[in-house]
């Protein structure tokens, strides 16, 4: 039996996200959402407080906490507006591939900025024609003395424009007869020449979150940013995604705690019929559909990070956790802007934003039907 009860620790770290999400994000978060504009000082004052990183080494600067802590931080952060908790949550993408394949003088080198909050990081996998299919990623990274020359596009990329630098997945070994032993990590700072950053503008939700399209043109990189082995790259990012899936799973909780709670606020307050909203039982049922499919997917999700902090990393329930905890969201946000009305349909009550944000958590990272995809494979196996 898991024991979901959380310690005296993870309780104050869950009330210091909170408190930390509710100060600092409710002043700034419509504007960044409607100026799509990205805020690096928020990313130093989460730094400061030990929030990036957490789940990383201490020897590296992070909190040297695990999945379950991240969970809470996360959750918290998109409880409170999911546009800046991409914003903080995302500012260590693909440090945890650093983490886990990366060497010492990587680590030092790579994560510590991040850390300190003095740079911010991202993975890029996907490219206009390879998104669900990782393994036909076709950006090239081809060995040049001691070195590698890389050419290709990637789009959708977290912090495309703000990032320092990134783990990028290349195409090293075309030839090799097992399309998942053709790709290697290598790490790409932003400042080489033949890098270019172009940022993607008018997205549905997550407007805060900086998301661009990368060009690589014969961007040289020393061997020494291969990150893990030659030709591995394609299990790297699985092993990674299989991690990382965790968290975004207690995004979605996030988003769906923070939609329910803001239903259940105007409901309390609006009249209709001479009698309050909370009164018809028809609107009571869907609180309570909500927040019964609220805790499933916590549950899921916190089983997930528990198991994963004991070693145990369960692919099918990360995917199962992503997927419930994505529905759930998008289902939640919805019901929360119709009880609303025509308020929830405006901006100003803020759920018609996190009706827009919840969407993300059903594309990236894998979308739901490759969530689904991996929970039937591992049923029908
Ligand atoms: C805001 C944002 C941020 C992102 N950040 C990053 C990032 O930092 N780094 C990065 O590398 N990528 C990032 N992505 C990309 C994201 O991971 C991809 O969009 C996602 O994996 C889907 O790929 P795609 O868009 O090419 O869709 P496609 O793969 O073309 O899929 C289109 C539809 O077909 C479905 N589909 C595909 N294959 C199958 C199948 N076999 N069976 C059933 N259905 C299938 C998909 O589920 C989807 O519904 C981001 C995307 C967004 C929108």
């Amino acid at each position: 039996m898991m024991d979901f009860d959380l310690t005296k620790e993870q309780q104050d770290i869950k009330k210091a996200a909170k408190e930390f999400a509710e100060g600092e994000f409710t002043e700034i978060a419509e504007e960044c959402d409607r100026e799509e504009k990205y805020p690096p000082d928020l990313v130093k004052s989460a730094a400061d407080l030990g929030f990036i990183g957490i789940n990383l080494p201490e020897e590296y600067g992070g909190g040297g906490y695990g999945y379950m802590e991240k969970c809470l931080v996360s959750e918290e952060f998109f409880r409170v507006d999911p546009g800046l908790g991409s914003v903080l949550i995302s500012a260590t993408f693909g440090a945890d591939m650093i983490e886990l394949f990366g060497t010492e003088e990587q680590k030092k080198s790579y994560l510590v900025p991040i850390t300190k909050g003095e740079a911010v990081m991202g993975s890029a996998i996907t490219e206009p024609d390879a998104g669900s299919d990782v393994s036909s990623v076709r950006t090239t990274a081809t060995r040049d003395g001691d070195g590698y020359v890389i050419n290709g596009n990637k789009m959708f990329i977290t912090n495309g424009t703000v990032g320092a630098y990134f783990v990028v997945l290349c195409l090293t070994n075309p030839e090799n007869r097992s399309r998942h032993n053709r790709h290697s990590v290598i790490l790409v700072e932003s400042d080489r020449k033949g890098f270019e950053a172009n940022k993607l503008r008018n997205k549905l939700g997550i407007r805060a979150s900086d998301t661009g399209e990368l060009t690589f043109k014969d961007v040289r990189v020393p061997k020494k940013n291969l990150i893990g082995d030659e030709d591995r790259g394609f299990y790297q990012f699985m092993d990674f995604f299989n991690r990382t899936r965790i968290h975004v799973g207690a995004e979605g909780v996030g988003i769906a705690q923070g939609a329910m709670e803001k239903a259940i606020s105007h409901l309390k307050e609006r009249m209709q019929f001479g009698k309050y909203l909370s009164s018809f039982q028809s609107i009571q049922f869907r609180i309570a559909e909500m927040a019964t499919r609220i805790q499933a997917a916590r549950n899921l999700v916190y089983e997930a990070a528990l198991k994963a902090d004991k070693g145990d990393l369960d692919h099918e329930l990360t995917a199962m956790a992503k997927w419930f905890a994505g529905e759930t969201c998008v289902r939640t946000a919805e019901e929360a802007v119709q009880i609303h009305g025509g308020y929830g349909y405006i901006g100003e009550y803020g759920v018609e934003r996190l009706y827009r944000d919840s969407k993300i958590i059903e594309i990236y990272e894998g979308t739901k039907e490759i969530e689904k995809l991996i929970i039937a494979r591992s049923m029908l196996r």
